[in-house]
């Protein structure tokens, strides 16, 4: 069931000080994600919204000061999933392990660099 293993997370660390969540998986593997990329991924409703009126309208602008990307608090959400409390108030991101795992950033799954939050592989 190595499936299984590569999507369950042992341990999932929040280092608020260098901005980033460290997710050590099952099968022994550890992707470390940017707090910036996460909120910049974040699956939520209103943020695909967002990021799709910015693509289609990149001169767009946002009014407000740009989202947070201070984790403030992580709850799992099932077996299956993490949440996020993002020091702005914003915690509706739901991001699946399956999800995470895909678009792990380090050099040996993806080289050329952290790809945006792919779905489940
Ligand atoms: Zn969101
Ligand atoms: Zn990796």
């Amino acid at each position: 069931m190595t499936h299984v293993l590569q999507h369950r997370p042992q341990d999932i660390t929040v280092d608020r000080k260098a901005g980033t969540v460290t997710i050590r998986w099952g099968d022994g593997h550890i992707s470390t994600y940017t707090t910036r990329w996460l909120r910049a991924n974040c699956p939520c409703a209103t943020c695909r919204e967002e990021r799709r009126s910015a693509e289609l309208d990149p001169l767009k602008l946002v009014p407000g000061p740009p989202p947070s990307t201070e984790i403030v608090g992580a709850e799992l959400v099932g077996n299956y999933a993490v949440r996020f409390q993002w020091q702005d108030g914003h915690g509706t991101g739901i991001f699946v392990f399956a999800s995470l795992r895909a678009s792990c950033p380090c050099p040996s799954c993806h080289p050329e660099g952290p790809p945006p939050l792919l779905p489940p592989a």
